[in-house]
């Protein structure tokens, strides 16, 4: 069996991969190392949830992949055959994901996939949805002597799957949940089951670090009535102080903005 990378097709050279973080919206939130990658790619896959501002950055071909919560989107492997092969034409390739790549976005497939086939293949962190969220609520995602670990889990795992929320969530604990605006009810009841406490204070920030920014601040008792008129894309931050009893003073005004 051999271990060596397929040569690519006769006199032509072979491209690359980046795999590239857009931030959560506004492109002033690109790093410049994502923004030189658009600035040299030749064509620009790219998900749903990217920004027309950040895709504005870039001349290069951009074909949408459509991924947003499975919807509309292109099957994984179909995504990872169309990079491999454009890699392979000797093309600079920019696999443009939301947030950061690696947090929820399917990269270690796309890393393997362009490992396999001997591409060079790099990763590109960005900004998540959690660090912008917080810096909109003008919060830290943790807090010194009241929430000493951060936890980024998703609400939504693959079918037949069901994402065990309660597990990470204990005193001292920041939760920010992604995915999860379709199951804020189910959420909600399965925290409380655990025995969080009903005024731990929630903040769901819809389209954080964009124009068209939303956000609602509530308890864990009743977040997902208070939550009903935001939609996805939304990150729902739920802290549970370690000092709290009966938890900390709860903060029951909404904001929009
Ligand atoms: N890699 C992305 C997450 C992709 S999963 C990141 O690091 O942010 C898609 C989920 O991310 C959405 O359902 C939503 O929960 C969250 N999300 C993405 N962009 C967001 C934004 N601008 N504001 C709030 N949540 C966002």
């Amino acid at each position: 069996m051999s271990f060596l990378p397929p040569e690519p097709p006769e006199g032509r050279r072979i491209g690359a991969i980046a795999l590239v973080g857009a931030g959560p919206g506004a492109a002033d939130l690109l790093t410049l190392r994502a923004l030189t990658q658009l600035q040299n790619a030749d064509v620009v896959f790219h998900d749903r949830l990217v920004d027309p501002e950040v895709l504005a950055l870039t001349t290069a071909r951009k074909i949408s992949v459509g991924k947003d919560v499975g919807a509309n989107a292109w099957p994984q492997a179909r995504i990872n055959r169309v990079i491999i092969a454009a890699a392979m034409e000797g093309l600079r390739v920019v696999r443009l994901k939301s947030g950061d790549p690696s947090v929820f976005g399917r990269v270690t497939e796309e890393l393997d996939a362009a490992r396999r086939a001997g591409i060079p293949v790099e990763v590109v962190p960005g900004i998540t949805a959690a660090s912008a969220a917080a810096a909109s609520l003008g919060r830290s995602l943790t807090e010194r002597g009241a929430t000493e670990r951060l936890v980024l889990a998703t609400a939504t795992c693959r079918p037949g799957e069901v994402a065990d929320l309660a597990a990470g969530f204990t005193p001292g604990t920041t939760l920010a949940l992604y995915m999860a605006m379709h199951r804020l009810a189910t959420v909600e009841a399965e925290l409380l089951a655990t025995g969080a406490p009903a005024n731990c204070v929630v903040e769901v920030v819809q389209s954080a670090g964009t124009a068209s920014q939303r956000m609602v601040v509530t308890t864990l008792r009743g977040m997902a009535t208070a939550a009903v008129g935001l939609k996805n894309p939304a990150v729902v931050l739920i802290r549970w102080p370690k000092t709290a009893t009966a938890a900390a003073t709860p903060r029951l005004e909404e904001m929009e903005c």
